[in-house]
């Protein structure tokens, strides 16, 4: 086994403090990552603290992985050490479900093994993520980070970048449509950049009025202030999609309202708690209401050259991993621009 420094969450009460993981030695499939950075998705905050339940607990977050091939296993095609790659949100999946064959492995019907708070199949050891240094993940469920966006920027991209980018493809979004983005946060930025490289007209709606300036560099064509009930007024029945990012309980059907005719929205927060749903804010309009799920190996990888192609990466805050108890209060309070990432030299131990 490899000695690994991380840090974790003991339990659902604790702040995250330095923690010792064992990885395990490479296997035949498999592939050792010397990570260089992770980012901080707000899913990392509702696991450590158990607001979904059923939290395995010690916990060491992250799945917003980017780093360098340290070391390959005898089977391993298609990696060698020094490539430059990525892990996401799941590290292993059934194979041979019809989702898993579909390139859908997000969506298995026996269920992903996430890359922390889940259980290794076979093994059944527990899995920890990104805030700690080097990771062992089989060779099938690697990306490559293309070289042209900046290492630190790239890692949101495994989860931010892809949980954005794939709801924009599955449910249709069309260059000219009115997209309206609500909660300009890790995923929010990300959803604004690839709907101004879709062709979309971009508007973001949030309750942070400070953040009308960010909006608007990002890429956004407009701006709108939800703790404004005006807002709702003005906007009623104008976008024909919303992507919902927002991470605490809200009304549905107030934004359900801004939707035109036929139109979508699909939720991507994941609030602790349920929030009531009236069924004449879909039927009135014949309007849809989604979710989605991050996206499956195959897309993100094409999530992944699409930023290359496009110049997309992620706007972040660089931290060492002694902050993140701060960065996790911060985002809490929407404090967040708009990604904060784990330097990973700052969980070597001193040399
Ligand atoms: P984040 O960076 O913390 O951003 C969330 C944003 O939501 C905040 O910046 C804020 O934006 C807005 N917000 C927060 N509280 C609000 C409230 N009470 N009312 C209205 N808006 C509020 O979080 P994130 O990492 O983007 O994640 C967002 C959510 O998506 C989380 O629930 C996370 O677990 C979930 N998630 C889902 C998937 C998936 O596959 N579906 C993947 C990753 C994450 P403003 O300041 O602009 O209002
Ligand atoms: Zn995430
Ligand atoms: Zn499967």
């Amino acid at each position: 086994m490899l000695k690994t420094p991380a840090y974790a969450a003991a339990d659902a009460k604790s702040p995250l403090a330095p923690f010792s993981i064992e990885r395990r030695e490479p296997g035949p499939r498999d592939v050792l990552i010397d990570i260089a950075y992770c980012g901080v998705c707000h899913s990392d905050i509702h696991q450590a603290r158990d607001e979904w339940g059923g939290s395995i607990f010690p916990m060491v977050p992250g799945h917003e992985i980017v780093g360098h091939v340290a070391q390959v296993g005898a089977e391993v095609t298609g990696w060698k050490i020094g490539d430059t790659v990525g892990v996401g949100c799941f590290v292993d999946s059934c194979r041979e479900c019809a989702q898993c064959k579909k390139g859908e492995e997000q969506l298995c019907l026996k269920g992903m093994t996430a890359t922390y708070n889940s259980h290794e199949r076979g093994s059944g050891a527990p899995t920890y993520g990104g805030y700690s240094t080097r990771i062992t993940v089989d060779q099938d469920y690697v990306l490559r980070v293309p070289a042209g966006i900046p290492l630190d920027r790239a890692a949101p991209l495994l989860c931010a970048g892809i949980t954005t980018y794939s709801p924009m493809r599955h449910y249709g979004l069309k260059a000219g449509d009115k997209l309206a983005v609500v909660g300009l946060g890790g995923l929010g930025h990300m959803a604004v950049k690839f709907g101004v490289a879709m062709g979309a007209e971009v508007t973001v709606l949030s309750t942070s009025e400070s953040k009308r300036k960010d909006a608007l560099a990002l890429g956004a064509h407009a701006f709108a202030a939800t703790r404004d009930a005006e807002t709702f007024k003005t906007l009623a029945e104008s976008f024909d999609f919303i992507i919902d990012s927002v991470s605490a309980p809200h009304d549905y059907n107030a934004y359900l309202s801004l939707l035109k005719a036929d139109g979508t929205m699909v939720l991507l927060g994941v609030p602790e708690k349920p929030t009531p749903l009236a069924a004449g804010s879909l039927i009135m309009k014949r309007r849809k209401l989604g979710g989605s799920l991050i996206g499956g190996i195959r897309e993100t990888q094409e999530m992944l050259d699409f930023c290359a192609e496009h110049g997309i990466a992620s706007d972040i805050e660089l931290i060492d991993i002694a902050q993140i108890n701060d960065a996790y209060e911060r985002m809490l309070k929407g404090d967040v621009h708009y990604r904060f990432v784990i330097d990973s030299r700052s969980l070597a131990p001193a040399a």
